[in-house]
């Protein structure tokens, strides 16, 4: 079932999620729900390759995501839907990137994010097994880019105060559209 989005201004969006204690058939079925909404999140033509718990009004710690992949004919495909849940991120790398992001919750904004290259992340997948992973370039980014969904953190809190101030337009015009 595809679930409904919280939009900016929201304040699912900006409240830490609590641990998953127990991966319930009820936490199986939201993983599944999660999966469907990411991959049909596809108005305005966003692509989504992540969606965290509080996106759609559940505050635990559980993110899904897929990693994309550019062709060598410049089109997209993307690898199976992954389950993360309980993530912990550790050991960042000092080189950072700066790439364009956009987030489901935020339509059509687009904004350049510098975050570090390489992460690593330690988490429980559906079948509550640690898994370890060291995660580079675009997949990392998009680990972080979701866990920080699970402190309230949205990737604009990321920017400098000054461009900050720049796109505050373009926020409340998101904000008045989309909340109901
Ligand atoms: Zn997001």
């Amino acid at each position: 079932m595809k679930l409904l989005l919280r939009y900016l201004g929201h304040s699912d969006l900006r409240t830490k999620a609590t641990p998953i204690q127990e991966i319930t058939p009820d936490i199986i079925q939201l993983a599944e729900d999660m999966i469907e909404t990411m991959v049909k999140a596809s108005d305005d033509g966003s692509i989504g390759v992540g969606l965290a718990a509080p996106q759609i009004g559940r505050l635990v710690r559980m993110f899904v995501w897929r990693s994309e992949q550019t062709l060598p004919d410049g089109k997209f495909t993307f690898d199976e839907p992954e389950v993360v849940i309980n993530p912990t991120l550790s050991n960042p790398s000092q080189e950072t990137e700066t790439l364009a992001e956009g987030c489901l919750s935020i339509p059509k904004l687009h904004l350049e994010i510098t975050r570090p290259k390489n992460i690593h992340i330690r988490y429980q997948n559906l079948k509550g097994e640690w898994i370890e992973k060291d995660l580079e370039g675009y997949n990392a980014r998009i680990v972080m880019h979701e866990n920080d969904h699970l402190n309230g953190v949205l990737f604009f809190d990321r920017i400098s105060a000054s461009e900050r101030k720049k796109i505050e337009p373009i926020l409340r015009e998101i904000k008045r559209k989309y909340s109901s």
